[in-house]
């Protein structure tokens, strides 16, 4: 596949099924920013409100730190990181 199709499904992808600009998409998923790994970057939303598509809701995880979000017991432990690195705000 060439990197222009990648483009194009990841264009199609953020737009479709992110429901956000594609520039937008692409900068928040440049790399995971827990660990700065690039190759492939989910995109998770902070509140896990889909519809909240504000710049600050959505951070880029790797697959591991986007599992251990969404896991009980990790959970704390990486909103934490991620408030460390001022990712996200504190409240
Ligand atoms: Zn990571
Ligand atoms: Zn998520």
């Amino acid at each position: 596949m060439s990197v222009n199709r990648i483009e194009q499904i990841k264009k199609h992808n953020a737009e479709t099924s992110h429901n956000i600009p594609y520039d937008l998409y692409k900068k928040i998923t440049e790399k995971c920013c827990i660990c700065g790994f690039d190759f492939i970057v989910e995109l998770h939303h902070i509140d896990e409100n889909h519809n909240n598509n504000s710049e600050n809701n959505m951070v880029g995880l790797c697959p591991n730190h986007h599992a251990m979000i969404h896991h009980r017991e990790f959970r704390k432990q990486i909103l934490k990181e991620l408030m460390d690195k001022n990712q996200i705000q504190q409240n």
